[in-house]
């Protein structure tokens, strides 16, 4: 059983322990803020400083990025974002429709000489000012943009799920190497400011031994809107939940035990006569054993309210995550000798920037990305057996030989 902390101050202590630990990765943003998080009586946290960033300022010019695909996600979040970068920046835009690439050069200042369509695209190796193709395309798309990005001699970074299949993912993996460039995976919870703290505290034993973790992603499918609509259509989305958001689960899991499962057991569920889900599954839900014992208790679904959390317990408490993958204000709290969960104030980082920085970093100084394209295969191989163990009705075992992190 865990240890009881003497109140107020031990809990205290454990949590402004955990307080001073400095954000991994780029956090560019650096203000401290309260979130939505219920803090417990008088024993809520103290607000503190922001810890220093720790991705050396920019020095030099910055790694120019060229947005593939100008849909929700690239317009809402990532090109907003290169406003917080400090080494990326954004240099060219690639899409299919062209009233809408102009007025998004336009609006930031990309110039029409760097703007390129689907069959133009093979022109960018032409363009010394592009260093970096990002690939927001539907997932079935990933596969053809990164390889002609690489043979473009271009570096790539591709959102998740990396492609559709594991086989996508290993040509992927081989045209950036042909052609001597990165590959990154656009797994943004890995430069999130309560990821990053969770792992940590995981790390230092905060919670004892991890013994199991759930974690569950769901929200409402709504083909009718035009960033869903692909998402119903297996050839462009590959898979239902799962792909889409259960990877968050998954994600979760891999980085927070720093293993590789060794087994999975799965079963899915459509609503029968559910146009959304003729092509594609609505919810998984899927566990998996990890070499240490620990095990992962995941879902992911289209057919329930938005929900995005996970959950780490140890023998000596539990840290919890809700929201955890949101694009902002994810709150983190943990509880140790059985009391009730304090709120842990992260400060705020710009996961995107994070990310984007990350890549230009590497670029820069000739490191391999923290997330590269095998980080992408894994997912991609362990979802496969995922839907395997669910249409055969039976666990599936994996090589679990790669540790992470
Ligand atoms: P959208 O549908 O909003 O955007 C996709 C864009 O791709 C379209 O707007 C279009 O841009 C282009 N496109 C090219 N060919 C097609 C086609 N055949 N059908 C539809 N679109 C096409 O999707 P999202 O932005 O939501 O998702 C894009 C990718 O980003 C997905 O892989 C998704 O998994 C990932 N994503 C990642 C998130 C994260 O948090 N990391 C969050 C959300 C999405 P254009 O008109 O400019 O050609």
């Amino acid at each position: 059983m865990s240890e009881p902390l003497e109140p107020a101050r031990g809990r205290r202590a454990f949590f402004q322990q955990t307080l001073a630990l400095a954000t991994a990765f780029g956090a560019t943003a650096a203000c401290s803020r309260r979130t939505a998080g219920e803090k417990v009586g008088a024993e809520a946290l103290p607000a503190t400083e922001p810890p220093k960033q720790t991705v050396a300022a920019a020095s030099g010019p910055r790694v120019g990025f060229a947005v593939v695909g100008l849909g929700k996600f690239a317009t809402e979040q990532i090109l907003p974002a290169f406003a917080a970068c400090t080494r990326a920046k954004l240099v060219g835009l690639v899409s299919g429709t062209p009233d809408k690439a102009k007025r998004i050069a336009e609006q930031y200042g990309v110039e029409a000489k760097n703007v390129y369509d689907y069959k133009s695209f093979d022109r960018i190796r032409d363009n010394a000012a592009i260093d970096v193709v990002y690939v927001i395309l539907p997932n079935s798309l990933h596969a053809e943009y990164s390889e002609r990005g690489a043979r473009a001699g271009k570096h790539v970074l591709c959102e998740k799920p990396m492609a559709i299949t594991a086989k996508e993912c290993e040509g992927m993996i081989r045209a950036s190497k042909t052609a001597g460039k990165k590959l990154m995976i656009g797994y943004r919870a890995q430069f999130e400011p309560n990821n990053l703290r969770a792992i940590e505290l995981v790390k230092r034993g905060e919670i004892g031994k991890v013994k199991t973790i759930i974690a569950d992603h769901g929200r409402i499918l709504r083909p009718e809107e035009p960033s869903d609509s692909w998402r119903a259509k297996r050839a462009l989305a590959g898979g239902g939940s799962l792909m889409d958001i259960g990877i968050y689960s998954l994600q979760a899991a891999r980085y927070i035990t720093g293993e590789e499962p060794l087994e999975v057991s799965a079963r899915t569920f459509s609503t029968p006569g559910d146009p959304r889900f003729a092509e594609i599954e609505e919810t998984v839900a899927f566990s998996l054993a990890f070499p240490s014992g620990v095990l992962a208790n995941c879902t992911s679904s289209y057919g329930h309210a938005e929900g995005k959390r996970y959950r780490v317990f140890g023998d000596k408490g539990y840290l919890d995550l809700d929201p955890a993958t949101a694009y902002e204000g994810n709150v983190l709290r943990a509880s140790k000798g059985g009391k009730p969960a304090e709120l842990i104030e992260v400060p705020h980082g710009n996961q995107f920037a994070a990310e984007m920085d990350h890549l230009a970093e590497c670029i820069q100084s000739g490191k391999e990305p923290k997330t590269p394209g095998e980080e992408g295969l894994r997912d991609v191989r362990i979802m496969e057996a995922i839907y395997a163990a669910a249409r055969e009705h039976r666990p599936v075992r994996l090589g679990g030989d790669t540790q992470h992190g």
